[in-house]
């Protein structure tokens, strides 16, 4: 026996952030039915002196492979942030400025293909400001948590 998927109830889709198209329901893959996935959030605060570069940052994966969907991000003034994980993939070929990479939780960045940080793993990078000022925020990696 099967139960509706919990977050979209069964119907495989959810509204778009835009709120005017449907995406594919991302924690049950579009099957409509309850998955061993739940939804998670990585939060990474940082504060960056005015002008500062190389910023290291990390948060380590626990419990549970970690499916991200969405990296989101909010600040006081303009950086730019290079990421890897663990296994040193690199997301990018050189530090981009945060507004080309990463959303915001009213307009998230979609993910083109979801990246599994495994368990135990540590999501890293490093952060550049930008704006000639001190800059607080904070990075989010949003996704879920392989159950399974
Ligand atoms: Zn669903």
């Amino acid at each position: 026996m099967s139960r509706p998927c919990d977050v979209c109830q069964g119907h495989k889709v959810l509204p778009a952030p835009d709120q005017k198209s449907w995406v594919t329901c991302p924690i049950c893959d579009g099957a409509g039915q309850a998955s061993a996935k739940e939804l998670y959030e990585y939060d990474v605060p940082f504060n960056l002196a005015a002008n500062a570069a190389n910023v290291p940052f990390s948060v380590q994966v626990t419990s549970y492979d970690f499916e991200c969907y969405f990296w989101n991000y909010q600040s006081a003034g303009a950086f730019s942030v290079s990421i890897s994980d663990t296994n040193r993939y690199n997301f990018m070929n050189a530090p981009v400025r945060v507004e080309t990479t990463f959303g915001t939780a009213q307009n998230p960045f979609l993910m083109i293909k979801k990246h599994v940080f495994v368990k135990n793993s540590v999501i890293q990078g490093s952060l550049n400001e930008l704006s000639g000022a001190a800059n607080a925020g904070h990075l989010t990696f949003i996704g879920a948590n392989l159950l399974r």
